[in-house]
């Protein structure tokens, strides 16, 4: 690819346009069969009983919030390194956040560094833990779980990073929404995830009864009696419009056929990426992989010490832009946003400080050529110069 290379990029072809001029010539815009069509494919894709589609990710989140019925005087423990939306939808429904810290070197929520903020809930009811896979590798999720149950939580996976990651423990192999440790997985389909519906999400499930109620609050709180008059609707709790519609659904059925494609070409670029910056070790270093994850990697971040370069994260990111690379930093520790400092003060939480300190994140996307690779490795030996 020539040209600007940003850190993450949709791929498009004419076949998903297609599929969405054909949606928008049917009779359905909405709540139309590709909503059906969309769901069961993406439940087969990851291995789900269920799946319910959703307006967005952190519209996922919400939903998954809202079918464990956690609420005010509850807690729920949130990494501190991940997007804002996994700490916010725990405050959309009243409860309180505790957030853990990360390992330094993976940026993952460790079965240490929960065990942490569990000591911090104090004896308040713990509704749910929110693992998130960062990056495209997975949390240790057979610990997770048995933390979990330990306090009688349920476990969230925000897995927005992980379509397509697998996973291997003692205890056996798994896919990333099948739903063996968890109760809940939650996707996203926004353009820079590994697969795209513009704005769009997932939540998956194993439970019938869990799934009902994602759907049901998905669209209103909205429930139609079994043997009712047909324009009967009944609402017990108020919920949200929070539908994904038939038009982007059609792009989701058409991108879910290539995931596979997505999925490879992205593994095959990290493995380029890890050679390509062999050379720049130990200043630069390709986050950590746990052994059990075998990630197809949403995010290539890497762990700079800007200390040792003598340069600043954003002198670095600006001499990439100069060489037409782009960067991002994921992410700003949650903890620390005004909001979350003035609800609970300041918190110390050393791993995600220092996760932050050094994390950077280079161009991954399908679309990618071989020779950006190395590119981007070139720009990046010149600009820490
Ligand atoms: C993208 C993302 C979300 C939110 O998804 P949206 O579709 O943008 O609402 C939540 N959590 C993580 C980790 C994400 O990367």
């Amino acid at each position: 690819m020539t040209g600007f290379l940003p850190y993450g990029r949709q791929t498009i072809d004419d076949d998903d346009v297609a599929a969405v001029a054909e949606a928008l010539r049917s009779d359905f815009l909405t709540t139309g069969p590709r909503v059906d069509a969309f769901e069961h494919a993406f439940a087969e894709a990851v291995g789900a009983a269920h799946a319910v589609a959703c307006a967005n990710g952190t519209a996922a989140l919400h939903l998954a919030m809202l079918a464990l019925e956690a609420g005010e005087g509850d807690v729920c423990v949130a990494p501190s390194i991940t997007f804002l939306a996994t700490a916010n939808c725990i405050r959309y429904v009243g409860a309180e956040v505790v957030f853990a810290d990360v390992d330094p070197e993976s940026g993952l929520m460790t079965e240490a560094t929960l065990k942490d903020a569990l000591a911090h809930c104090d004896d308040r009811k713990v509704a749910a833990i929110l693992p998130v896979h960062l990056r495209g590798d997975i949390c240790e999720l057979p610990a997770i779980r048995r933390l979990a149950d330990g306090v009688g939580a349920a476990v969230i996976e925000d897995a927005c990073h992980a379509l397509g990651s697998g996973m291997r423990f003692a205890s056996g192999a798994a896919r990333a929404g099948d739903s063996r440790w968890g109760d809940l997985a939650v996707f996203s389909f926004h353009p820079v995830k590994t697969l795209t519906t513009g704005e769009g999400g997932m939540v998956t499930t194993r439970d019938a009864r869990l799934a009902e109620r994602l759907r049901t609050m998905r669209s209103h709180g909205m429930v139609r009696p079994a043997g009712a008059d047909p324009w009967v609707y009944e609402m017990a709790e108020p919920g949200f419009n929070y539908r994904l519609p038939d038009v982007l659904c059609a792009l989701g059925l058409s991108q879910l056929a290539k995931l596979s494609r997505f999925v490879e070409r992205r593994r095959m670029l990290a493995r380029l990426y890890q050679a390509a910056l062999a050379p720049l070790a130990p200043t630069v270093r390709l986050a950590e992989s746990p052994a059990w994850s075998d990630p197809a990697l949403h995010l290539l971040t890497v762990l700079i010490d800007f200390d040792a370069v003598g340069k600043t994260r954003a002198q670095v990111m600006a001499a990439l832009r100069e060489r037409g690379v782009g960067s991002q930093v994921h992410y700003i520790p949650v903890h620390a946003q005004p909001y979350y400092r003035t609800r609970y003060g300041p918190l110390d939480l050393p791993g995600a400080a220092a996760w932050y300190g050094r994390c950077l994140t280079l161009p991954l996307f399908p679309a990618m050529a071989e020779a950006d690779v190395e590119r981007v490795a070139e720009a990046l030996a010149e600009a820490l110069q």
